[in-house]
């Protein structure tokens, strides 16, 4: 039933011009990944390849991003992946607000049909537009690999691979060595009731 419903938000999409970003498309990006998924990643929109292909993080940002997912022991066919608007922002700009507004109705629904124990948001942008009620004014440097209540689900925000690849270095204490505890965390936290 849940693959059946997920179809369903996928059409909508397929068809949406909710807002502008309908008109710059090439493919709406709705996600992928196990629709009994524990763990959820939500990034901030489509860029260029994944615009190409209708598939989240396909990019060099998305291989680094699966690259620490594997490292932390996840593959990424167990988790379920997507972003907070389905479509790409043009010139990889940031989405706007009234853009995240008009596509919340389908990350909501994806979050209610597949029920995840952790979501994992990437980035500072989706970061904020899911649980902006609980983290103030800090930035996501400060936010990343804390946990968050949010309607029942833990939060876990991570720094974007977009960061990560600007900052190539793996030596303790750097983003890539932060981003790859936090995803060790998560792990854990799987298991823990
Ligand atoms: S970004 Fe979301 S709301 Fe806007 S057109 Fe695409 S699917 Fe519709």
């Amino acid at each position: 039933m849940k693959k059946e419903n997920l179809k369903i938000i996928c059409d909508q999409i397929a068809a949406c011009k909710s807002c502008k970003l309908h008109e710059t498309r090439n493919k709406t990006v709705p996600g992928e990944g196990d629709v009994n998924a524990k763990v959820m990643l939500i990034g901030e929109g489509p860029g260029a390849e994944e615009d190409q292909e209708g598939r989240p993080f396909v990019g060099r940002a998305g291989k680094l991003l699966e690259k620490i997912l594997n490292s932390a022991g996840f593959k990424r066919e167990d988790v379920f992946i997507t972003n907070i608007v389905k479509c790409r922002p043009p010139n990889n700009r940031n989405p706007e607000q009234k853009e995240m507004k008009a596509c919340s109705k389908f990350i909501d629904a994806q979050i209610a049909i597949i029920n995840p124990k952790i979501i994992v948001t990437v980035g500072s942008i989706s970061t904020k537009a899911l649980i902006s009620d609980l983290i103030g004014s800090d930035g996501i440097t400060k936010l990343r690999g804390r946990i968050f209540d949010w309607r029942g689900i833990k939060v876990v925000p991570i720094l974007h691979p977009s960061y990560l690849l600007r900052n190539p270095s793996v030596e303790e204490g750097k983003p890539k060595w932060h981003t790859w505890k936090d995803m060790l965390m998560i792990k854990e936290l799987i298991n823990k009731p």
